[in-house]
């Protein structure tokens, strides 16, 4: 079973990610990892990317798919893979599809987390981190023992920038911008399936296995 998921920050996908690999037994492709170990390893690819990104420029798609081509050819990728993170544009979708037509393989689901904006905001904006120690609490979720101090070592609980309110509503506007045409993209090729992602872990993780269970037969977003 090869498996698109999309989710924006803060929808528990990569726990959901860890889930379906874990429960299936397939591996999870996320293309920076991949980069990061082709550019590590030194590979032809690997060596083109880090010219461009030592330049500053972005790696192209087709060095992207190319590593992508690489990975789904390998051998614990034979009864599926998840894909996180990619494909991002419509373009790349359509090489993703003709590029693993090209070696008999297809997407046969795309699963989307879906989570209400307000709740992302109110999940991402009550992190806070301890500067001293890294641990991670949430203002609502996850308090403190005692408010604003880290539970280990006392030390006075940041916010992160990455999660302060007006970061977290940008974040999810890039992601709403670059997934909403990619939605419709597979919804039309009748692959894509919504999950909401409101509930509890168990109960979006027993969604999600009912999908992949089903062979993506079944309700339709
Ligand atoms: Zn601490």
């Amino acid at each position: 079973m090869n498996v698109v998921l999309f989710g924006p920050p803060g929808s528990g996908k990569g726990t959901q990610a860890q889930f379906i690999v874990e429960r299936y037994g397939i591996p999870q492709i996320s293309t920076g990892d991949m980069l990061r170990s082709a550019v590590k390893a030194k590979t032809p690819l690997g060596n083109a990317a880090k010219s461009v990104m030592d330049a500053g420029g972005l790696v192209s798609d087709d060095i992207v798919l190319g590593l992508v081509k690489e990975r789904v050819s390998q051998e614990d990728c034979t009864s599926g893979f998840i894909l996180d993170g990619f494909p991002r544009t419509i373009p790349q979708a359509d090489a993703l599809i003709s590029l693993l037509d090209g070696i008999g393989k297809k997407i046969d689901l795309v699963i989307s987390l879906d989570v209400d904006s307000k709740e992302l905001i109110n999940r991402l904006s009550g992190r806070r981190t301890c500067p001293a120690c890294g641990k991670g609490f949430h203002i609502i979720y996850d308090k403190p023992v005692r408010e604003g101090l880290c539970n280990n070592c006392g030390t006075l609980l940041v916010q992160r920038d990455d999660d302060s309110e007006n970061t977290v509503i940008n974040r999810l506007s890039v992601y709403e911008l670059q997934t909403s045409a990619l939605k419709s993209y597979f919804k039309d090729l009748g692959i894509l399936y919504s999950v909401s992602g409101s509930g509890s872990i168990s109960d979006i993780q027993s969604q999600i296995a009912a999908i992949i269970d089903a062979g993506g037969v079944g309700d339709r977003s």
